[in-house]
């Protein structure tokens, strides 16, 4: 197989567009989709500071290496977060290969804990969680309070953007899921950019996000970036997975499904009467931007019956 545009050994097929490439086409191409996100925040000479929320995953691993790349072109300011929820045999696993990472990069790497900052590890979470009936399930949990922890932590180091590895595939899942729960504004609302209009909220960046998840993954090998192979304890509990593996299925048979469902969303968000942006208020309790009176993590955390200050 070799590449459509010039010929040389090609590294993916893109089945959708009949289209082989090679390794720098493929990364001229991922380089090109970002682009077209960094465009709609219309950088103007003056750097801009971006926050990269990683996890050691490939996404948010390509996320970094690609803003990085695009440091200069764009004037960036790059730096990394990474939240260690506390899981066992996974997430430390993948936190030690993303500090070499980082390092090599030269990005300076913030890793802030849930043990440290709500005073209890994801792994001590769930046990409680499974004491009193289960109600949050461990995907719940761990995203609503890494979300939090995420949002937060950017801010405080003062950062224009969150960026995040979501790629076409994760929108797709997403769209279906939302749709799955009949709800029309999150499916309008879903963006490569997405800005909750509130001085407290660090409005989301997702440079991968025209990219499948096969271009990412095929990205990381050619770049022979070493990602540990560990799944994460918690993924049977995960409902998405199940979506994921479905659609994969449809996009086999069918090429191009995904990127249909990302065309229907923009129909829906064009057609959307509704309000973009969702009302924010504060938390009551902890004074973060939250769409209910109580925030999400500190409902959690109370269900849990852990105290944020102090544990
Ligand atoms: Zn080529
Ligand atoms: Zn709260």
């Amino acid at each position: 197989m070799n590449c459509t545009l010039c010929g040389d050994r090609a590294v993916i097929l893109i089945r959708e567009e009949q289209l082989s490439l090679c390794k720098q086409h493929l990364i001229q191409r991922i380089l090109d989709y970002s682009r077209t996100v960094l465009e709609m925040i219309k950088p103007g000479g003056t750097s801009i500071r971006i926050a990269v929320a990683t996890s050691g995953g490939k996404d948010s691993t390509v996320c970094l290496h690609i803003l990085h790349s695009l440091l200069e072109e764009y004037t960036l300011d790059i730096i990394a977060i990474a939240v260690d929820e506390g899981i066992e045999g996974f997430r430390n696993i993948k936190l030690h290969r993303l500090k070499k990472f980082a390092q090599n990069l030269g990005v300076d790497l913030n890793v802030v804990s849930f043990k440290e900052f709500f005073g209890a590890s994801l792994d001590e979470m769930v046990k409680l969680s499974l004491g009193k009936g289960f109600m949050y399930k461990p995907c719940t949990i761990c995203g609503v309070l890494r979300r939090y922890l995420l949002n937060k932590t950017a801010r405080e180091l003062g950062v224009e953007y969150l960026a995040t590895g979501h790629n076409m595939d994760d929108e797709a899942q997403s769209i279906l899921m939302n749709i799955l729960k009949n709800n029309i504004d999150k499916i309008a609302r879903s963006a490569p950019i997405t800005a909750i209009k509130h001085k407290k909220f660090i409005p989301r960046l997702k440079p991968l996000y025209y990219c499948t998840e096969k271009e990412v993954m095929t990205y990381a090998l050619i770049q022979h970036f070493e990602i540990p192979v560990v799944d994460c304890p918690y993924l049977f509990f995960n409902e998405r997975r199940i979506l994921r593996r479905w659609l994969n299925k449809v996009e086999y048979l069918r090429p191009g499904t995904k990127k249909r469902l990302i065309s229907l969303k923009n129909r829906i968000s064009l057609n959307s009467q509704r309000e973009p942006t969702k009302r924010v208020k504060l938390c009551t309790k902890c004074g973060e931007p939250s769409s209910e009176d109580i925030c999400k993590t500190c409902q959690i955390l109370e269900y849990l019956e852990i105290n944020m200050d102090g544990g």
